[in-house]
């Protein structure tokens, strides 16, 4: 979303427009900013043979998933229903790598099936697949290195509580398994949480990668996860992608070098391809006084957008129906009955009802961790390609809510 001539826009389309012509609460995504990010992070690795596979859990409408994959990016995927829907936007099973956590091993089996690349966080699961193919299944294994990433303990998952992962205090015993089984080890994953803010982290846990991966001479790739940061907040630190991509592209050349062969460098993104890519569009219920604050009451709630509620994330937020009046404070709220705050003492240009406000940076994990709450429909997505709004997701209608509902008794 740019701010030009006065309106906010998105490849030269008033926002404004897009909400009148779709209606509110609607999440709308730029491909624009998706193809600048992904140029950045794969710019940001010269010299190395990187690919990018894109998380879909961030924003995993087929459309997207569709143009992720022109950008030329490659799939991880959390559920076997993620790789169904990477399958239903064009990817072949060898572009998708799955990291399940915690599933049965029946939905392991089942993308073994499939064919995409299964990535293992367990040595039980692990034996279990040894059991059932020994060494005819290339598998990736995932290795907790027990590094907090960032300062957030509700998104890290590389610290000594976390369920991800197989503990890095474990290789002997992950060796021993490998060995009996005659495993063929292709790939060896981390993924320690969003929000890493340096190139340290990353490296202290590559060292830990490097070391094991001496030992496993099948391997086609590192997987270094995700985690890259995007700025929420005017203040927050962005984290230094080129710095970050020269730090590591040394470290895993050099390592390449020792191992005899060079290896291909993957990473997961998912905020940092789609997140400033995506405005959350809502309408202005009310505006209301009270002892403490100015409310505005927006189409919207927890609902629609959890982050600022769950994680205590921040979101900027502007009044794209009034962008010259005066600025007063207000905290910007939801319709939900339950507490559903946005954000509290906000400088926007002054609200009146029905004025439309955009939630900022809403591309990631917006819709996806959408619900239907309080009985209430979620968005409509569109997306904006090539200069052109195209809705992708319709809104939904009491069909959508009553569906799979069984009645039992007449009424
Ligand atoms: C969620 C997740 C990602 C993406 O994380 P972002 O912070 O959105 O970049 C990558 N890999 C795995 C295994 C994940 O679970």
């Amino acid at each position: 979303m740019l701010f030009k001539n006065n309106a906010y826009q998105m490849q030269g389309i008033p926002l404004l427009d897009i909400a009148k012509q779709f209606g509110t609460p609607l999440y709308v995504y730029d491909t624009s900013v998706m193809q600048v990010q992904y140029k950045k992070l794969i710019e940001a690795f010269p010299k190395t043979r990187i690919k990018l596979k894109y998380a879909a859990k961030a924003l995993s409408n087929i459309e997207v998933l569709k143009y992720m994959r022109s950008l030329g990016a490659g799939l991880d995927a959390v559920s076997i229903q993620e790789v169904e829907l990477g399958l239903l936007a064009g990817f072949t099973p060898d572009e998708i790598m799955y990291t399940p956590n915690g599933v049965s091993f029946d939905e392991i089996k089942e993308g073994v099936d499939i064919g995409v690349t299964l990535n293992i966080d367990n040595i039980s699961v692990l034996e279990q697949f040894g059991n059932t193919y020994q060494g005819s299944v290339p598998v990736c294994i995932r290795i907790n290195p027990h590094l907090m990433a960032g300062g957030n303990p509700k998104i890290s998952t590389g610290h000594i509580d976390s369920k991800f992962g197989i503990s890095i205090l474990q290789t002997r015993h992950l060796l021993r398994v490998i060995e009996t089984y005659k495993l063929k080890v292709v790939g060896l994953h981390m993924h320690t949480g969003s929000d890493i803010l340096d190139a340290e982290v990353f490296l202290n846990g590559a060292k830990l990668l490097f070391d094991l991966a001496k030992e496993l001479p099948q391997l086609e790739f590192i997987d270094f996860g995700s985690g890259f940061k995007v700025p929420y907040h005017a203040s927050d630190v962005q984290v230094d992608i080129t710095d970050l991509g020269k730090k590591i592209s040394k470290a895993f050349n050099e390592f390449c070098q020792t191992y005899g062969r060079p290896l291909e460098l993957w990473f997961e993104p998912g905020k940092y391809l789609v997140s400033e890519a995506g405005v959350l569009l809502v309408k202005t219920n009310v505006v209301k006084t009270t002892p403490a604050t100015v409310f505005a009451g927006v189409d919207s709630g927890l609902n629609h957008l959890i982050r600022p509620m769950m994680y205590d994330a921040y979101h900027d937020i502007v009044n794209i129906s009034n962008t010259q009046g005066t600025k007063r404070v207000y905290s910007i709220v939801g319709y939900i009955c339950e507490t559903d705050t946005f954000g509290w003492d906000r400088q926007l240009h002054e609200i009146t009802e029905g004025d439309i406000l955009a939630i900022k940076n809403a591309g990631a994990y917006g819709y996806s961790m959408a619900s239907n709450y309080n009985s209430r429909f979620r968005p409509a997505e569109v997306l904006v390609l090539e200069g052109k709004p195209y809705l992708i997701r319709k809104r939904e209608t009491l069909d959508d809510l009553t569906r799979n509902q069984v009645p039992i008794t007449k009424n």
